[in-house]
């Protein structure tokens, strides 16, 4: 009974996992963007796990072809060679532009994040890493260091002079802005990094030189940026802010490296990776989530070159990543975006659903802003639009737990938690845009009254 599920929670599991929900849903079963919880009832995922199941859940051909390479075989370790694995690496190398096309299969975004801050500094020789106020990168020790957003910033004893990061030569870049007047956030030794959101982008530039200059050694190897914040509620860039930001790294012997675990796979609709979006090519691209439809695997891509250096310091290996088993749901994800055209579908229905989601900002002034790209959208919560102020925690929590009592279940994030995140799968269809549009603004209602 629920009741015992409760229980087992509270005496064996992490209690850094809190719950969604005041009473958290125990779900049993999944179909494409529908999930059904243990009484039957029905909820529109238009989350996604977190932003990860791209195609549906238990979506029947990655199912079928699972089920079917789990009967051949399952694990070899990476040590040994398997039809599927050069498969997979020759389809997903074909959706990256020259010259990244150098694969390493791992297992989660952090671990491909960790790989590709040490690809930077081997190929570099520089020490320091660049990541953003607001970036989320990964839980590991090591991306730690690069996350700086909400609940998921740290403060622990480094023993090394440095006070908020394990990472000891991770520095903070400018940017971060949402809608809400965020508090400036504690930044890493001297770099000035608080701007207001509406700043312009040569402000952004003029304190991303500064935070450049900071570096003890002038010595960048990698700058990690995702082509659109996810975990800090969806937060995009001003344009040609992320193309120059590239070329400054570059002019100081570091890479660039695009973090496509939320954005990538089609889901920003224009194109198939969001850094093509921006106009740059990066040289790491890293990639997970929703690789695998839910599925645990990830990836980094990137240059001859780059691979070829990391090889001259480290032996790198991975005992689970690229699986027989992670490579073929793999080939059947991309197999399945292509063939039921879901980029153009991420396209056409994300455009829907932010402007029909944008309505709601003119009706509620607690509606910040709404934003986004492609089947990526963020809602900020607000007081008022005069003051910006977030809509304290325990009001956006109402109004989620009604959304879910009312069939929907959405994300959150943002410095504040203030922000809803949507990221349904790729495969919705404009009516499920009109049903979460009614259930979210009955919620917003029933939230004034
Ligand atoms: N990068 C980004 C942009 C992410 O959103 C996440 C997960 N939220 C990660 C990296 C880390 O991925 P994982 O949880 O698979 O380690």
């Amino acid at each position: 009974p629920y009741s015992r599920v409760l229980e087992i929670h509270k005496q064996h599991l992490s209690p850094v996992e809190t719950a969604y929900f005041q009473k958290p849903l125990l779900l049993h079963q999944g179909h494409m963007e529908w999930l059904f919880d243990s009484e039957g009832n029905r909820y529109l995922d238009f989350f996604s796990g977190i932003v990860t199941v791209s195609v549906g859940h238990c979506h029947p051909k990655v199912t079928t072809v699972a089920q079917k390479q789990m009967d051949r075989l399952w694990h070899t370790s990476s040590v040994f060679f398997h039809p599927p694995m050069h498969e997979y690496a020759e389809k997903l190398s074909a959706l990256l532009p020259e010259p990244l096309k150098v694969i390493f299969l791992v297992n989660s975004g952090s671990e491909a994040n960790d790989l590709a801050m040490v690809m930077a500094r081997a190929y570099s020789n520089h020490t320091d890493l660049i990541s953003f106020r607001g970036a989320y990168h990964g839980c590991s020790p090591y991306t730690l260091g690069l996350t700086n957003v909400g609940i998921y910033k740290v403060e622990l004893p480094s023993g090394m002079g440095c006070q908020s990061t394990m990472c000891p030569d991770v520095f903070r870049g400018p940017w971060g802005g949402s809608y809400c007047r965020d508090s400036p956030v504690q930044t890493v030794r001297k770099c000035s990094c608080a701007p207001d959101c509406c700043q312009a982008k040569e402000q952004y530039i003029e304190q991303f030189k500064e935070t450049l200059n900071t570096s003890v050694a002038k010595s960048i190897a990698g700058f990690f940026a995702e082509p659109i914040q996810g975990v800090n509620g969806v937060v995009q860039y001003p344009k040609e802010f992320l193309k120059e930001a590239f070329a400054l790294v570059r002019e100081r012997g570091g890479v660039c490296i695009a973090d496509e675990v939320q954005t990538g796979f089609g889901r920003l609709g224009s194109h198939f990776w969001g850094f093509q979006s921006h106009d740059v090519l990066p040289d790491i691209v890293t990639m997970a989530k929703g690789i695998g439809n839910g599925f645990p695997m990830a990836a980094v891509v990137t240059t001859p070159e780059i691979a070829k250096s990391l090889a001259k310091c480290l032996h790198h290996f991975n005992t689970f990543g690229g699986s027989p088993l992670a490579c073929a749901i793999g080939s059947a994800v991309l197999e399945v975006i292509k063939e039921e055209n879901l980029q153009k579908n991420s396209q056409e229905v994300g455009t829907y659903m932010l402007l029909k989601f944008a309505e709601l900002r003119d009706e509620f002034d607690i509606v910040g802003d709404v934003r986004g790209k492609g089947l990526m959208m963020g809602i900020e919560m607000v007081q008022d639009k005069m003051s910006r102020q977030p809509l304290p925690k325990t009001e956006v929590n109402q109004i989620h737990e009604a959304c879910k009592d009312m069939g929907l279940l959405v994300g959150r994030g943002g410095n504040f938690s203030q922000t809803f995140r949507i990221a349904p799968p790729m495969c919705i269809s404009k009516l499920e845009v009109d049903f979460a549009f009614e259930v979210f603004r009955a919620a917003l209602i029933q939230h004034m009254e």
